[in-house]
């Protein structure tokens, strides 16, 4: 039988490690290394602690606490997510993954149950991306993937560096920000889309997630009177990127089913009321599990902005801030992950993801694999996000079964 765990108990910690950065409309406002984070971190070492884990905290603040198993030379089991959140988002991103991890080891520890692995939890540091713009940091350098150093200088809106809120917060740790010996990693988060939830099923085995590019365009015209200039004569960048990004918006219904294009941000030049703009700064996201549907989507992006810019006598630069290739999760994870849903008698089914995470680099240097829980209505980043607690239980008892099949493996 598969060890259990203590829901009650779940549920009040979650509750407990909510009220730290809570808004006033029930979401969750915890950017990474605030004060809000930082004390966050603080109950999550104490708790940590009085497990009796071994903790230690990182070059990049990433906090992990290891529980020893029956064969002290055995690579460990690598479980947990991140307590940082959105501006003003929700509860259950991120945080229920951690929380989940934590419950699991408690749930071991009642149960005096001995693993031939050691189980190690981890918290990632700025796995959101909004203060320090860089997604998924802790485990990118962690992973190998970003340079320490660069990741240490990126500075937030303030010109704060990440180097900076790490010795505010007192979290700028001793221990290597390396991967070192891993036998598995394994993350529960919520789906933050809405597939599980239509299709009435408690726990989502992920087997990969999808590619996907972050470009930035500016293109470039030039400002003039808003009145006099008729408009044959006009060189205007807002009229050359409203119609690029209508082009786009349209592209996933050509490219493929699942692929995904949006444009999230925006800055317009001069900016003022009675200015023809000359200058307009767009980002555009897209994403497909398919690489090539990725790689497709960044040349049509090109395409519809170069054709715009002719047919509005304007300039255009893109540039590519960003890009990852679709992620296949560990075969070994995946399987654990399907005999655990089996043993602790939830309802389960396999699931790929739209969103980033962790376990993306993770994966990289270790098997890495996730579960998902349904997301109500699939909205996400915001206060409102909301798992209903049953699939949040019914997530845990997974979990935990699945770490404790991996930690005998
Ligand atoms: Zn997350």
């Amino acid at each position: 039988m598969a060890v259990q765990i203590d829901a009650g108990r779940f549920e009040e910690t979650f509750e407990e490690y909510s009220a730290i950065g809570a808004t006033e409309r029930g979401g969750l406002h915890r950017l990474t290394l605030t004060d809000a984070d930082r004390d966050v971190r603080d109950l999550f070492v104490e708790d940590l602690e009085k497990l009796d884990l071994d903790v230690r905290i990182d070059e990049l603040g990433n906090i992990f606490g290891r529980r020893e198993g029956t064969d002290p030379d055995a690579a460990p089991v690598l479980i947990g997510s991140h307590l940082d959140s959105q501006p003003y988002g929700g509860r259950f991103d991120g945080q229920l993954g951690v929380l989940c991890a934590l419950e699991t080891l408690r749930a071991f520890e009642d149960a005096d149950l001995e693993t031939e692995r050691p189980v190690e939890i981890v918290n990632w540091t700025n796995e959101e991306g909004s203060r320090f713009e860089h997604a998924m940091l802790g485990s990118a350098v962690w992973a190998g993937v970003t340079d320490l150093e660069e990741a240490l200088a990126l500075t937030d809106d303030e010109g704060t560096t990440v180097r900076e809120a790490l010795e505010r917060t007192g979290y700028d740790g001793d221990a290597a920000c390396e991967a070192g010996d891993v036998h598995s990693y394994l993350e529960l988060h919520i789906e933050q889309g809405p597939y599980l939830e239509a299709d009435g099923i408690s726990v989502g085995v992920v087997e990969g997630s999808y590619g996907m590019a972050w470009l930035e365009a500016t293109i470039s015209g030039e400002t003039d009177h808003a009145g006099p200039t008729p408009m044959h004569s006009r060189s205007d960048a807002m009229a050359a990127a409203a119609d690029a990004i209508n082009r786009i918006h349209s592209l996933p219904n050509r490219l493929s089913d699942d692929s995904v294009a949006t444009v999230g941000r925006m800055a317009v030049g001069p900016g003022s009321i009675n200015v023809i703009p000359d200058t307009v700064t767009f980002t555009i996201d897209v994403r497909s599990y398919d690489d090539e549907i990725v790689a497709e989507a960044i040349e049509n992006v090109e395409f519809e902005i170069d054709t715009a810019c002719r047919r509005w006598d304007t300039e255009y630069d893109l540039e590519q801030l960003w890009r990852i290739s679709h992620t296949e999760f560990s075969e070994t994870v995946r399987s654990a992950g399907l005999a655990g849903a089996e043993a602790a008698g939830v309802s389960y089914r396999e699931i790929v993801s739209g969103a980033g995470h962790d376990a993306n680099y993770v994966n990289r240097v270790t098997d890495a694999g996730m579960l998902f829980v349904p997301s109500v209505d699939g909205k996400t980043h915001i206060e409102s996000e909301l798992t209903e607690w049953d699939d949040a239980v019914a997530g845990a008892k997974a979990y935990a079964a699945t770490v404790e099949e991996l930690a005998n493996e």
